[in-house]
């Protein structure tokens, strides 16, 4: 096992924008970490960087406190697990593991590698599958294979590029438990790219987001979602989506398109002048059909009535939706909002969670509650977030 550092790494294709642009991470020995961002964000180059199948521009890569920029791949000892398996069609389940043991030409005696090969399989669940052809197996049979390949080695850690994104979503579930229990259990220091926010959220330690080659927070998945340090962040975790909603700032209050909502206090010292707008964001599930809080519940927040355009029902829970009529400047911002989030464009919509139970229908008035104490203020214009 290992303790893997990045120091202000940076990776340039040609002369272009800087794919890795300044990234510095402390990756623990035995630790989860996660690189999650949207695509062409630079997650993977930054594993390629890492694993040695790409050259480092600038900066320093250490393994264990050892500067590894120079070493060729095989040299750094890690264990690399592929979006699309990279097994070997030809050979047995039994073969593709015990292949990268073969490599390593006299290192290993028939027996160790038997008996390697065959402790791998028990831990992955592929006893039964060993004299088989990858053809025959199924997709979480195949993830697996490869799995049993990255572990059959003593490597000092494994590193994940998508594993899991060839798979349907009932067996991604399956696997991500298998992934996390296999690597706390083993110990061994994992990194693991996806652009799937629910491995990210659940997989790791701590996640690491990129945008466009820049780290953007490094935190544990509670801290990301409660405490995103911009728009970006707090716009990119989460599902649905937190909510913005702009405001004008006047004297005190937030004047938004669904009423005044009272300044937080943790954000009172830190706005912009009276008159700009800030974007106040809300997770919708800090909204709610005000019928179903509790009174002592309902004294955190504020009401306000709304018309919705519709709802989703989805068993457990609704979601609905309200339109709001944004002013010229307040659409404009929007604008430049769905820029700076990669998004096509940002409709003035609010997405707010309602109990299973409620009766709000698109077409109809309703009463909704906000919890006023959950929300963020954002600079429009850095992307901060002020509270
Ligand atoms: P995805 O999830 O789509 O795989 P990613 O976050 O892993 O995306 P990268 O594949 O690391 O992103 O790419 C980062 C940027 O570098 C992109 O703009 C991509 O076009 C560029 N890039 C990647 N590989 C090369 C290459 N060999 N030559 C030039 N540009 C490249």
């Amino acid at each position: 096992m290992a303790s893997i550092t990045l120091k202000n790494l940076v990776k340039k294709y040609g002369d272009g924008f800087p794919a890795v642009n300044d990234v510095s991470i402390d990756i623990a020995d035995g630790e989860f970490l996660i690189l999650v961002g949207p695509s062409g964000c630079g997650k993977s180059t930054l594993l390629r960087m890492i694993v040695g199948l790409e050259d480092i521009t600038s900066g320093d890569l250490l393994i264990d406190g050892q500067r590894v920029n120079e070493k060729e791949p095989r040299e750094r000892n890690l264990s690399m697990v592929f979006q699309n398996y990279a097994l070997y069609p030809h050979l047995t389940v039994y073969e593709n593991i015990a292949f990268p043991l073969r490599l390593s030409k006299g290192k290993f005696s028939q027996e160790e590698i038997d008996r390697k090969v065959r402790h791998a399989a028990s831990t992955l669940d592929l006893d039964e599958h060993l004299e088989r052809k990858p053809a025959n197996l199924s997709g979480g049979q195949r993830q697996r294979v490869a799995m049993g390949r990255a572990i059959v080695r003593d490597a000092d850690a494994f590193l994940f590029d998508e594993p899991l994104s060839n798979l349907d979503a009932k067996l991604r579930g399956q696997m991500r438990t298998e992934i996390a229990q296999l690597q706390r259990r083993m110990g061994i220091t994992s990194i693991y790219v996806t652009h799937d926010q629910t491995e990210a959220m659940t997989l790791g330690d701590r996640v690491a987001v990129l945008k466009k080659g820049v780290l953007q927070q490094i935190a544990s998945p509670r801290e990301l979602y409660e405490q995103p340090v911009n728009l970006f962040v707090a716009g990119f975790i989460g599902s649905p989506s937190m909510n913005f909603i702009p405001a004008h700032v006047r004297g005190g209050v937030f004047v938004t398109p669904l009423g005044e909502i009272a300044v937080p206090e943790q954000a009172a010292g830190r706005l912009p002048a009276d008159d700009s707008i800030v974007l106040l964001g809300v997770r919708p599930e800090h909204f709610e059909d005000a019928k179903f809080v509790d009174e002592a519940i309902a004294a955190r927040g504020t009401t306000f009535d709304a018309r919705f355009t519709h709802t989703e029902w989805l068993g457990n829970q609704q979601y609905g939706y309200i339109r709001y009529q944004p002013d010229e400047a307040v659409q404009s911002k929007l604008n430049e909002l769905a820029r700076d989030l990669d998004a096509d464009e940002m409709t003035p919509q609010l997405v707010v969670s309602l109990d299973a139970s409620s009766r709000i229908r698109g077409g109809t008035e309703g009463r909704i509650w906000r919890d006023t104490r959950r929300m963020h203020v954002f600079d429009p214009e850095t992307g901060e977030n002020l509270t």
